[in-house]
Parts: C-alpha cells; sequence; structure tokens
C-alpha cells in the first residue's frame, strides 16, 4: 500500500488520531482455514482508533515492512493512528468475482465501525458492492453503535448476512481500563437491542474474554439483547506483551487460566445451543480475538456453527 501522493491530503488529525488515506494494492485477505468460518477478511481501515490494549493486530504493522511508507508504526501507538483505504470499494468492485460463494468477514483486522467511518463511509461503501454478490454472505464484527447508520443496507442482505457485538466483559470499569477509546458496555448493549429488533441475526462476542463479575446476569444480558448465538474466545497474548503487566497489575491474570476460559464457555454454550460447536477450546497462551465461528450453512449467523 502506499500513500495517494496526487490526491491525498496531508495527515490531518481527528480526536488526536492521525488521518494518512491511502491507496490499498489489495482489499480481500484470503483466510484458508476453515476453522474461522470466513474466506476472506475485509478491512476498508489499517489500524483501528479503539485502541485495544491487547490487541495483537498492533504488531502487524511492524511485522511487514513491504507495506510501505506510513505502515512502520510502533506497536505502542497502536490505537493513535488510522489509514482509510480510499479506494476500498473500488477495489472490492473490481475483484469481485472472487466472491462467488464465498463468506466475507468484516473485519479482521480493525473496527468497521470506528468513529472514521462516520466520515469516509469506507465500509458502508464495501457493503454496498457486497450486496451486489448474491451469492456471498458477509458476517459483521463490531464494538460500536456507529454501525445503526447503516441499519437499512444491513437489513438489504436479507439472512445472508450476520452482524456481531464484541463484548468482552459485563463490567464497563474493565473495559475503560482494556479498552478506553472504545465505545461503553451499555451502548453495545443497545446496539444489539436495536440490531435484533430490526430483524438482523445478532450475536454476542465474548472476546477476547475478560474479567466477568456476574455469569449469570452478564448471560441473561445476552439473551435479552435478542441475540441469538454466542461466541467466547480467550486472550491471544503477543510476545512480552505489556498487557500482561495490565493483568497483573489489576489481579487479572485469572483470564489466561483456560479453566475459566473453559467454564464461562460452558455456560453460554448451555445459554444458547445453536452456538454449540462455534466455541473452540484455546490453547494456554493462545486464543481467538477476532475470529468467529466455524461456517454456517443454514440461518447464517455470525457465530454459527455448520450444521
Ligand atoms: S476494536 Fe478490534 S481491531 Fe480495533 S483495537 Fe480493538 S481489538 Fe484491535
Amino acid at each position: 500500500m502506499t500513500p495517494l501522493l496526487e490526491s491525498t491530503p496531508p495527515p490531518t488529525l481527528f480526536r488526536d488520531i492521525e488521518v494518512q488515506g491511502e491507496e490499498a494494492s489489495s482489499i480481500l485477505r484470503a483466510q484458508k482455514d476453515p476453522i474461522y468460518g470466513f474466506n476472506f477478511g475485509l478491512s476498508a481501515y489499517r489500524g483501528c482508533s479503539h485502541g485495544c490494549a491487547y490487541c495483537y493486530v498492533r504488531d502487524y504493522p511492524a511485522r511487514d515492512p513491504k507495506r510501505g511508507p506510513g505502515a512502520l508504526h510502533d506497536p505502542l501507538e497502536w490505537g493513535k493512528w488510522v489509514a482509510p483505504k480510499l479506494n476500498a470499494p473500488a477495489l472490492l468492485w473490481a475483484q469481485r468475482h472472487r466472491l462467488h460463494q464465498q463468506t466475507v468477514f468484516l473485519s479482521s483486522a480493525t473496527d468497521p465501525y470506528q468513529p472514521l467511518e462516520r466520515e469516509f463511509r469506507l465500509t458502508r461503501g464495501c457493503l454496498e458492492v457486497l450486496l451486489q454478490c448474491p451469492t456471498t454472505q458477509v458476517m459483521v464484527l463490531t464494538r460500536s453503535p456507529l454501525i445503526l447508520q447503516d441499519v437499512d443496507l444491513l437489513k438489504a442482505f436479507g439472512p445472508r448476512l450476520s452482524v456481531g457485538l464484541s463484548i468482552p466483559t459485563d463490567d464497563d470499569t474493565v473495559r475503560q481500563v482494556t479498552e478506553p477509546p472504545a465505545p461503553p458496555i451499555p451502548s453495545r448493549w443497545a446496539t444489539l437491542e436495536r440490531l435484533s429488533k430490526a430483524g438482523l441475526h445478532t450475536g454476542v462476542a465474548v472476546a477476547p474474554l475478560m474479567p466477568v463479575h456476574d455469569l449469570d446476569a452478564f448471560i441473561r444480558r445476552a439473551r435479552a439483547s435478542g441475540a441469538t448465538s454466542a461466541w467466547v474466545g480467550g486472550l491471544h497474548l503477543l510476545p512480552k506483551d505489556p498487557f500482561l503487566g495490565t493483568l497483573a497489575q489489576h489481579g487479572w491474570l485469572h483470564v489466561l487460566d483456560p479453566d475459566y476460559v473453559t467454564g464461562i464457555r460452558d455456560a453460554f454454550r448451555h445459554a444458547f445451543p445453536r452456538s454449540e460447536r462455534s466455541s473452540r477450546t484455546p490453547k494456554r497462551g493462545q486464543g481467538a480475538h477476532l475470529q468467529p465461528p466455524p461456517p454456517m450453512v443454514r440461518q447464517p449467523g455470525l457465530f454459527d456453527a455448520a450444521v
């Protein structure tokens, strides 16, 4: 990817986030491992202003020096810069022939409804392209109520689209430590309810699993939201991850305990039996973050398993 030399304005600031539009050379990231349940990841932005402290994607820009100027941000700067892929919808349109009977996931490396989407509408532009691909299934995962601006478009997909809200904890004070710029937990529940009431197939992504204070109430809240599926994923830490210190400082190291993950996963499985096969047990030190579960066949749902 390279910056648009002629048409791209210089970097600007958006709520203290450095914004540098760029022209992407590719938009579809193939996912060959069937366990993830999608064929292509699609991110209309590089970088993510939600800046979650545990986000392992923050290591990606530093890993790939071929990505071009502006790509080599220090992982510690994650959340402080975003590169909108200004040609994302046009690029997707040009590559739509690859999407026949495929499943596309928005987004595996950014939040498709981070605040910049209000201005750039790149996720919306990509969805408008996907709407023109009638055999393509679409899964959208976000932490943001901003998705509500596209409800009508999302509904136009019918049963071939599902939406998930990432809700890793039942406690917004935990969220304030782990995802301070991201929308509050209550607003995510409200978003989920509105999407469900709009007739969309919705799910809860309890991922990466953070401290949960009242599991029964958490599950009741998830069910009351209208979600028909749920998925629990463990935390994925980077080597020498500073987030380990955050966990230790707050007494939250138990989130790394596979038994803790399994216990909460089992409780959600019981409450959402349709999602039963959608959760997998991470090995210690591994885990899932944004990855949805195995493929859907009948009722397309973000967290539905193949039947
Ligand atoms: S919203 Fe997702 S991609 Fe963005 S910082 Fe958080 S975990 Fe990473």
